[in-house]
């Protein structure tokens, strides 16, 4: 009993179902391994952009992750949408606290239609207090100039920003390039913990159906270490697993649709 993968995602909810913890859970259950969450913030969503959000009482994601330690056997962990400063620190001190397996930090900052799900007085809490516990970091390009406070545009600067992000705390850092507009591949740069690296380069897809892809991604891999493949491994079928899911869009809502996940 209690043997079964299981993970857990700490993020915040899409009512579309596109991103955020939906996409998380979606991805996970495909990955064939069991979901829990962490609710931190409800927003009200769709595919053409971010109505609102709530970020939910820190007592109450507190009493979230005690339940799920309480029971589960959690063997890896994501988080995404954080909210704010004082959520990012009490996810933090619930991560130091409870064992839940290798963390996969993506550190969610602003959506495609531009909502911000992070606060920016929030970037020195996450720096200071997540990093240093992820085992691996999921920027993408916006996100790791906001961590590293430099440009990125040179296959050198990624190697650079990784290495910053690591001398922070992460262990493995894979910077995303898809926001790399003058390139016809989609190429991410992977910084090992053991100082080795990768470049992974797929063919660039023209869509605009890409809502959730970093979620997609960053839970893919979650599931993978909960199945405790080797790191690599389990990088290069997330990157195979998105770019099927981005080549497959499902025809949905009026704006950036989501990703087919289970094409
Ligand atoms: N909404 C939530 C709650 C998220 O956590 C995220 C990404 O992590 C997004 C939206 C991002 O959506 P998009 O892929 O459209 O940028």
């Amino acid at each position: 009993m209690n043997n079964f993968p299981q993970t857990l995602t700490i993020a915040g909810s899409d009512s579309g179902g596109g991103a955020g913890m939906q996409a998380d859970i979606k991805t996970i259950q495909e990955r064939h391994v069991f979901a829990t969450n962490v609710v931190v913030a409800i927003t009200a969503q769709n595919t053409i952009g971010v109505q609102d959000s709530f970020p939910l009482p820190l007592e109450l994601v507190t009493k979230q992750f005690e339940s799920l330690a309480a029971d589960f056997k959690i063997r890896a962990c994501k988080t995404g949408m954080l909210a704010d400063a004082e959520h990012v620190a009490v996810v933090a001190q619930n991560l130091r606290h409870f064992d839940f397996g290798p963390l996969t930090l993506d550190p969610v900052m602003i959506a495609k239609g531009g909502a911000s799900l992070l606060a920016d007085s929030a970037i020195d809490t996450l720096r200071s207090e997540l990093l240093p516990l992820a085992t691996v970091l999921t920027p993408n390009l916006p996100e790791a100039e906001v961590l590293t406070g430099q440009k990125i545009q040179t296959t050198a600067d990624f190697k650079i920003a990784a290495t910053q992000l690591q001398k922070m705390g992460a262990k493995n850092i894979i910077i995303k390039g898809g926001h790399l507009d003058n390139s016809d591949q989609a190429c991410d740069y992977v910084l090992y913990a053991d100082g080795s690296d990768d470049w992974l380069n797929t063919p660039r897809i023209a869509t605009v159906r890409t809502h959730g892809t970093g979620d997609t991604f960053s839970a893919c891999l979650t599931a993978e270490l909960a199945k405790q493949v080797p790191l690599k491994k389990a990088i290069q079928i997330s990157k195979a697993f998105i770019q099927v899911a981005i080549a497959n869009p499902i025809a949905v809502g009026h704006g950036h649709g989501p990703t087919n996940h289970w094409a």
